[in-house]
């Protein structure tokens, strides 16, 4: 089978980024300016670093939000959720770091100032935001049609703005976590379902959900402590 990320790999190569950020809104489901910053990020990661990414953890993404930005950096690094390239700090900054096995790494940054400047040239794309997504008042479809296609325009907008006023760039080593471990996997007494994270109550080993114990999930809000989310068989 010839290289799935061929295509991705010859739009960094021949530094198309438009074809990127429309290959990243395949990923992300729309176009917005924060994907833009993230195929942006991304590009200028791949570039910098002259890796090539085959999904194998060669290759480390730490982002520090769990928005738009960081659709547009997995599908341009190749480092994704669910190949363990991608660590998510929960922090909540427009920021990616990313890093070769060696430690080498570039942190790059959205800058706030940057963020803020251009608010005024983007006023009505920002007012109907405001009253869709964040107050969820009424509108027409008209109106929301309006909104995404604003988006558009502002994403394509500001892939081209120059990076050097967009970000903040810093090269840097860091240690980069060891390969991920693979564990030996477990069928729940209970549920009959299969887990490689059981614990152990009444000597036997359980799911988590059947041993009633807490978990984490990373939701909109974050990383979160949780008790009791069910989603497994009943
Ligand atoms: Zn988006
Ligand atoms: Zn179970």
């Amino acid at each position: 089978m010839k290289n799935p990320r061929e295509e991705i790999e010859r739009f960094i190569e021949k530094n198309d980024l438009e074809a990127l950020l429309r290959k990243a809104a395949e990923f992300h489901g729309h176009l917005c300016s924060y994907l833009a910053y993230g195929v942006k990020a991304g590009y200028i990661a791949m570039k910098e670093l002259r890796v090539k990414s085959s999904g194998m953890e060669e290759l480390i993404a730490i982002v520090e939000t769990n928005n738009c930005f960081s659709d547009g950096v997995q599908l341009v690094t190749g480092c994704t959720f669910g190949n363990n390239g991608l660590i998510y700090k929960d922090v909540g900054k427009t920021v990616v770091t990313v890093a070769r096995r060696d430690g080498t790494a570039i942190r790059i940054a959205l800058n706030p100032e940057y963020e803020e400047s251009i608010e005024a040239e983007y006023q009505e794309a920002n007012s109907l935001w405001e009253k869709i997504v964040v107050q969820k008042e009424q509108v027409t479809k008209e109106q929301r049609e309006r909104m995404m296609r604003l988006f558009v325009e502002m994403a394509f907008n500001e892939l081209m703005k120059p990076a050097g006023i967009m970000f903040k760039i810093s090269r840097l080593k860091i240690d980069v976590p060891e390969y991920t471990p693979i564990f030996k996997s477990i069928i729940c007494p209970v549920c009959g379902e299969k887990t490689y994270k059981p614990i152990m109550q009444k000597e036997q080993q359980l799911c988590i959900e059947c041993a009633g114990a807490a978990y984490y999930i990373l939701d909109g809000r974050g990383i979160q402590r949780r008790y009791m989310l069910k989603t497994g068989p009943s």
